[in-house]
């Protein structure tokens, strides 16, 4: 039987409604990855068929501007035409061919070049696999079993991750997932975010025992949440201090937040690195990489075992190396300046509507808070579930009717482009006051 969707939003999309119905026979919850369902938000969620530019279409042939820039690898926008013919070029050589290829080199070359703390890269198909297997590679290298990670940051849906990860797992309100052992998520100890004291607190209980602190470089899966000035420094001393290694997670931030991800803003120099998402350029493609001491830990180097048959595909290598190569300063201004123009968009309108709220950026990653205390900065997972998020379904919907694709849910990042221009960003402007007032009218 088809899912029943029982949201007060009326289908104004029948095209993708029929094709959500087919899917949800076949597929789980008619997506493959839980966030685009719509739960958070109720209604139809849009089958998109193309995207250029700023723009997504969907199966009933409406336009949206995307503001998700498929959860961020987008960053030249769709289908860019250099990106686009980069990947034309590598599939009429072949697909795949289960040896070692230039453009993996290449593409490895210019994760190197760009960000200094990575000294060697093993490049993955996804963000969960990169964190997955840093996370073995930590404990390989060092001999123990714990890891710390942070209470709102998603590191993907690895095992011994999935607690207390905040965005699609605090959407659907599920405080821990059936099928992770406690044996997977014995050794996992969870903390406060922005908080170097109970840090210090768990290296003291823990001695010798923590293997790596994991956390999202400036996490955007609780919503954006950058961390506290000296925070991430004082993981790595921390980490330094009791021979535990230091891993960023970069597959939300690297080569968006700046040329250099966010190592590009704050400069602190982790052991272990993660990437996924940009470098890709919309294909499957992600990378760990780190000091080359550890590094040569990994199989053939070392004894730590980590292996994938599609690791380095030439399509998702030559599509990630192009956007990589058409990345520099003045694309990342721009995108800087689109994202700050849309931030005081945002916010004028839903303080001419009257809507407490709170807008946070870490460079051009941004989302808006509904929270009573605008005054008061957002910093950690607690505070982020505290928002009056009831007015974000109505703002979410409001938008969308008038063909502006937003996040499904209060707790992600929005995410834009070189490619949003004048004319994308007045339609959001456009939109912008009746949505303030659907959110201003919310009750919860
Ligand atoms: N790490 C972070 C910070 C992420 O935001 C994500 C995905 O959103 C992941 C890891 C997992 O990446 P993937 O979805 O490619 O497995």
């Amino acid at each position: 039987m088809a899912e029943a969707n029982n949201t007060p939003y009326p289908y104004e999309a029948p095209v993708s409604q029929g094709l959500f119905d087919r899917a949800s026979v076949v597929t789980p919850g008619g997506v493959n990855s839980p966030v685009r369902a719509f739960r958070a938000v109720g209604g139809t969620p849009r089958f998109m068929v193309s995207g250029t530019g700023p723009y997504l279409t969907d199966a009933d042939g409406r336009e949206y501007v995307d503001l998700v820039c498929s959860w961020g690898p987008m960053i030249l926008g769709h289908s860019h035409p250099e990106v686009i013919a980069a990947v034309q070029a590598a599939v009429a050589r072949g697909t795949s061919f289960g040896t070692p290829g230039e453009g993996e080199v290449a593409l490895a070359e210019e994760i190197v070049d760009r960000i200094a703390p990575v000294e060697q890269v093993r490049l993955v198909s996804s963000g969960t696999e990169a964190t997955m297997s840093a996370i073995r590679l930590a404990r390989g290298f060092t001999g123990r079993a714990k890891v710390v990670k942070f209470a709102g940051c998603y590191h993907g849906h690895v095992d011994a991750l999935l607690a207390a990860a905040g965005s699609g797992v605090a959407t659907f309100g599920l405080p821990d997932t059936p099928g992770v052992t406690g044996a997977q998520a014995g050794d996992t100890i969870v903390l406060p975010y922005n908080d170097l004291d109970a840090v210090r607190a768990a290296f003291a209980a823990h001695p010798g025992e923590i293997a790596c602190v994991i956390t999202e470089a400036s996490p955007g899966n609780m919503g954006v949440v950058p961390p506290r000035d000296g925070f991430n420094a004082g993981l790595k001393a921390l980490c330094q201090d009791n021979g535990a290694l230091y891993i960023s997670d970069e597959v939300m931030t690297g080569f968006r937040t700046s040329k250099a991800g966010w190592f590009g803003v704050d400069g602190v120099v982790p052991d272990l690195m993660t990437f996924g998402k940009v470098m890709g350029g919309g294909f499957p493609a992600a990378a760990f990489g780190g000091r080359a001491d550890v590094m040569a830990h990994l199989a053939p180097a070392g004894p730590v075992y980590q292996a994938g048959t599609l690791s380095g595909n030439p399509i998702a290598t030559a599509a990630g190396l192009a956007q990589l190569r058409l990345l520099g300063d003045a694309e990342y201004a721009k995108v800087d300046a689109v994202s700050a123009q849309l931030r005081t968009l945002v916010s004028d309108a839903l303080t001419k509507e009257g809507v407490a709220h709170r807008v946070q950026n870490a460079s051009n990653m941004f989302s808006v808070f509904f929270t009573e205390s605008p005054d008061e900065p957002v910093r950690n997972y607690d505070d982020a579930k505290g928002q009056e998020s009831f007015r974000f379904t109505p703002f979410f919907h409001s938008m969308l009717e008038q063909g502006v694709y937003l996040p499904p849910s209060a707790f992600e990042s929005w995410f834009v482009s070189t490619a949003h221009d004048e004319r994308a960003v007045e339609r959001i402007a456009a939109a912008l006051p009746a949505a303030a007032r659907a959110a201003a009218e919310a009750t919860a």
